[in-house]
């Protein structure tokens, strides 16, 4: 006999997400970020904390039409005061929420110190708060704040603020570690411990990664009994993050453990666009996705040996826990010095250059790689250069355009209101066809006055290369033998969202950068299917 259990998703990336250093949502973020979650399957969508912030309140105030249930995030009523006369829990229960979701302290200590009050007092405004809200007709949550560091100070009076809330008929009762250094089995135990006073499948976990430790703490949680996990979309939270939804929704949909006991909403075609969603929202943060994230970083599912990497191609089970493309992403085999004529093959099926398996231009293509690693290129890191020496040994890169020669000057000077400035100047002389067209650019680095004036006219390819970007710039001095010598990643994108990295090498970092430039610019050519 199989019964399932029903597993609930809670996503606060736009409430604990929005404390991470450096994230600043917009009205129009959150709502595309909400949008994603809901047509991701997830439960509950935290939206922020209306009337106690301008853009949270907005947020609540829209139309919208999600399946998620959209939670207003806020205190229970103050201390000393009656649930009627709170101004910020009356601005909560305003607003057009399906959920309400209290915090509380649940650690006698936090009770005693922040709020300055007695267990009793804070007992009675869980409860009283908890009314409130259900005689609004909204579905209720208590997020007990401290509540591990709380347990293991006080089991009774953490336990009572629990029980509090599930008596007034809260619908979860969430146990969060706020400080986030409760350890796996400590998580296992005490949500066990609570299990036995509130069902649960009215028990949440909410868990933060100071011990690298969130994704683990939530599954203890489940093992021992809890029903709602809550996280955030790559993880995102202030400190070190929360539990990263992105690695807990596959583990619960691929691995049997969880797989054969619970469902989610999530479904199979939900889960085949993980990766685009966690990469979209780096997108809108500006930020370069971590490609060593699992199951959806781009180095994921990638093999460098040659030896896996022929296995691979005849078995992928062999050296892959789950199939890449179950949460959108691929299998990547790494063209490198370690690697043989399989991965070259198969990178070349992947990429759709079709070649006869025998064609002696492989073993070439292979030298070259191997040559050129030997003196720094890094082509597992910068895969669309790969394409086009790929594409160039096999004689399909068309000759677009021909830099004749370039000039870069840097100066230092005192500018019009006497401030000392250091400007770059670049000059590009290129030559298109029989025309040729000189270009002149001023940026903040030379590097930046380089892409500029490249990128400035391009005669007939000007539109091809309208939408490109360079997103991401990363230099690193290599030591070959004598001579040290600068390696420069460049990573790319235009308006299709697509993302590419070239690379670069000289002892010379302008030169080295010129060559990822001039990658970049002609892989999205080649990408754009522009004439020669
Ligand atoms: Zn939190």
């Amino acid at each position: 006999m199989s019964s399932r259990e029903r597993l609930y998703l809670y996503d606060t990336t736009l409430r604990d997400g929005a404390q991470t250093n450096g994230v600043d949502f917009t009205l129009s973020d959150k709502f595309a970020i909400a949008k994603m979650l809901d047509d991701l399957g997830i439960d509950y969508v935290e939206g922020g904390y209306p009337g106690a912030n301008p853009i949270d309140t907005q947020l609540f105030a829209e139309d919208r039409s999600f399946t998620a249930t959209l939670t207003a995030f806020g205190m229970t009523r103050r201390p000393g005061r009656s649930a009627s006369n709170d101004p910020g829990l009356a601005a909560l229960l305003e607003a057009r929420a399906d959920a309400v979701c209290f915090v509380a302290k649940a650690w006698d200590y936090h009770v005693r110190v922040a709020l300055e009050t007695t267990p009793e007092e804070n007992l009675t405004a869980i409860r009283d708060s908890v009314r409130a809200a259900k005689r609004r007709g909204r579905e209720v949550l208590l997020d007990c704040e401290h509540f591990f560091d709380g347990y293991k100070a006080d089991p009774q009076f953490a336990l009572a603020c629990a029980e509090a809330a599930y008596e007034e008929g809260a619908r979860w009762i969430v146990l969060c570690d706020t400080n986030g250094g409760t350890l796996p089995h400590e998580v296992e135990q005490i949500v066990g411990d609570v299990a036995r006073r509130i069902p649960g499948d009215h028990i949440g976990i909410h868990a933060h990664n100071d011990t690298e430790q969130a994704v683990a703490n939530s599954f203890a949680a489940v093992r021992a009994g809890a029903r709602q996990v809550q996280g955030s979309l790559n993880g995102l939270g202030e400190r070190c993050g929360n539990a990263n939804l992105v690695s807990i929704i596959p583990t619960l949909k691929l691995k049997s453990e969880f797989a054969r006991r619970f469902d989610i909403a999530v479904s199979d075609a939900q889960l085949a666009k993980l990766a685009h969603v966690s990469h979209a929202l780096d997108e809108m943060l500006n930020r370069a996705p971590n490609r060593h994230a699992p199951y959806v970083g781009e180095s994921a599912f990638a093999t460098k040996a040659g030896i896996h990497a022929s296995a691979i191609l005849k078995e992928p089970a062999t050296y892959e826990h789950v199939p890449p493309q179950a949460i959108g992403n691929r299998r990547k085999l790494l063209i490198s010095d370690q690697g043989g004529r399989s991965n070259v093959l198969a990178e070349l099926d992947r990429i759709g250059i079709n070649v006869d398996k025998e064609d002696a231009r492989i073993a070439r293509l292979l030298d070259e790689v191997k040559r050129r690693e030997a003196i720094g290129y890094a082509y597992e890191a910068a895969d669309a250069s790969f394409e086009l020496l790929a594409r160039r040994i096999l004689e399909r890169v068309p000759s677009y355009f021909k830099v004749e020669k370039f000039d870069v000057n840097i100066e230092q000077r005192d500018n019009a209101v006497g401030e000392r400035v250091t400007v770059s100047l670049a000059v590009v002389k290129v030559k298109v066809g029989d025309e040729t067209l000189i270009s002149a650019a001023e940026g903040n680095g030379p590097v930046n006055a380089l892409d500029l004036a490249l990128r400035k006219d391009l005669g007939k390819y000007q539109g091809y290369i309208k939408g490109l970007e360079l997103t991401d710039y990363r230099v690193r001095i290599l030591n070959s033998g004598t001579q040290a010598v600068t390696r420069v990643l460049i990573e790319s994108r235009d308006e299709t969202g697509e993302r590419w990295t070239t690379v670069g090498v000289s002892p010379n970092i302008i030169d080295a950068s010129f060559q990822a430039l001039m990658d970049s610019i002609v892989y999205k050519l080649v990408k754009s299917g522009a004439p020669a």
